[in-house]
């Protein structure tokens, strides 16, 4: 017997008292990313955000999602004797650490504070030289000029940022000195900025960084943890704050699982900041540490690739094609996913579908069994249902390297006149008890089966659902206010549907 549904996570944090542990190497040359003029477009990935998650009922597990991205590189780099100073081969480690940070790749992946174990979230993604120029002539993906200095300022060398710049929206440009912001301080790390199409229509968009701590060859003397700090611009690049924006109140950095902090508060397990264990290994905080992303840092970056316009059509097959780094490229179909905003209606009544497919596919082929229309090439239609009956609803996605499996849902449509929604068997012998219930109900006569349950609302609305993959159950209704649902069970044997009052 399994327990379905995990409701409440209970967390049970330690009461500690907070100390902060000076880092020196990192915390002491810190990057130059200051919210408060780094123009973000946070608010354009909170609409965005509110949007999609209205469409869904429940949320699709992203971590079977296995896209891989490739992002071509340019680096431009400033110094005297730059070829010398700063050889491709430095620059290739510079992308090495970076494409084994992003991808968990670090030998102390595994060696994190426990408590953050579970939150390690890690893309699927290479950062790769550029091997063909703007002009389509062959490069190995770096440009060499006389020393220069300042690229790290936010407005002052933007004729001489763009003069240097590759597209925007087929690179990414990164600009290597000594000295970013030309006050004669050589010690400083890096910057970067968040996705802003402002800045890309400008071939403005960068990461600055200095040559003393890129990668590990050539003129770095980065220690292993601080070549790490290249990892934290990127972070930026793909829209992360610091874990410690705002201090401990306020929005903090928007992700929900990384506990507010104040800057550099430690390592290690026991650490504590703002009433809450430090995820000191966090690449966006400044700690000697660095060893991962969370799994909502990821989901950010991700949304950051596949949703902004500055970022997503870097990693498009076309302009892998156009910039020679496709072979880099694993391809991968999609698999098909989608939800709807209801499983139960009456008749002429509609139903929202959404796309929510592994693959990012730029083609739908939909069919809707007994609804209007029939068929739909869009990503999320809407579809009406006039006749009560039990109808199927299938889904084939395709992107550029090919077209997903058929996935399936079923969908039931009621007349006007029932009195209530759900109430029926057919060919599926089981039982749900107890009924009424006062915190779960078990569902048995499954011993053998795999099947979905779903429990609906008075309205419709799936409140809760699962799938089950080998036998009988038990579906916690913690989380449900006191009331009448309506349970739904499909398994290949069929359909069952029974009413479930919570006590
Ligand atoms: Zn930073």
């Amino acid at each position: 017997m399994k327990y379905l549904f995990n409701i409440t996570l209970v967390l049970a944090l330690a009461s500690l008292s907070a100390y902060s542990q000076q880092v020196q190497s990192v915390s002491d040359i810190k990057c130059g990313f200051n919210a408060q003029y780094n123009v973000d477009e946070l608010d354009f990935y909170k609409e965005k955000n509110n949007e999609t998650q209205g469409q869904f009922y429940s949320t699709t597990d992203s971590s079977d999602c296995v896209q891989h991205y490739v992002i071509p590189v340019v680096f431009h780099v400033f110094a005297d004797n730059a070829k010398a100073k700063v050889p491709i081969e430095q620059l290739q480690s510079a992308l090495d650490v970076i494409n084994r940070d992003m991808n968990g790749l670090n030998i102390d992946y595994d060696d994190v504070d426990p408590f953050f174990l579970d939150r390690r979230g890690k893309l699927n993604i290479t950062f790769a030289l550029a091997a063909i120029d703007p002009e389509g002539n062959p490069t190995n993906g770096a440009t060499f000029h006389p020393n220069n200095a300042g690229f790290g300022n936010y407005q002052d060398y933007d004729d001489s940022v763009k003069a240097y710049a590759w597209d925007n929206y087929k690179y990414m440009n990164i600009y290597i000195m000594n000295d970013l912001y030309n006050n004669g301080v050589t010690n400083n790390s890096g910057i970067a900025w968040y996705p802003n199409t402002n800045m890309s229509r400008n071939n403005l968009a960068r990461i600055v960084f200095n040559y003393v701590y890129l990668g590990n060859k050539g003129s770095s003397f980065a220690d292993e943890n601080f070549q790490s700090v290249f990892t934290h611009e990127v972070g930026h690049w793909l829209n992360l704050a610091h874990t410690f924006e705002g201090g401990c109140d306020g929005k903090n950095d928007e992700v929900d699982d990384t506990p507010p902090t104040l800057q550099s508060a430690g390592c290690g397990p026991g650490t504590s900041s703002c009433g809450h264990p430090v995820n000191g290994d966090n690449y966006m905080d400044y700690t000697a540490c660095y060893s991962m992303f969370t799994q909502g840092q990821v989901e950010r970056m991700l949304k950051a690739l596949t949703t902004h316009p500055t970022r997503n059509s870097l990693w498009k097959v076309s302009n892998l094609k156009e910039t020679g780094t496709y072979d880099h490229y694993i391809p991968n179909v999609p698999s098909s996913q989608f939800s709807a905003d209801k499983e139960i209606i009456r008749e002429g009544e509609s139903i929202q579908y959404a796309d929510i497919s592994c693959g990012n596919p730029n083609k739908w082929e939909w069919t809707f069994e007994g609804g209007t229309p029939a068929a739909s090439t869009q990503k999320n239609p809407n579809i009406l249902y006039s006749t009560p009956g039990n109808y199927m609803v299938t889904l084939v996605a395709t992107n550029d390297d090919g077209s997903s499996e058929e996935s399936t849902m079923q969908i039931r449509v009621v007349s006007k006149t029932e009195s209530s929604i759900g109430e029926s068997k057919e060919n599926l012998d089981l039982f749900v008890y107890p009924n009424p219930t006062s915190d779960r109900v078990e569902i048995r006569n499954l011993e053998y089966s795999s099947y979905d349950v779903s429990i609906f609302d008075n309205l419709g609305n799936v409140v809760l659902s699962g799938t089950v993959t080998n036998g009988n159950s038990v579906v916690s209704l913690e989380s449900l206010y006191t009331g009448v649902y309506h349970l739904r069970v499909t398994s290949s044997n069929g359909v069952y549907y029974s009413k479930v009052i919570k006590k």
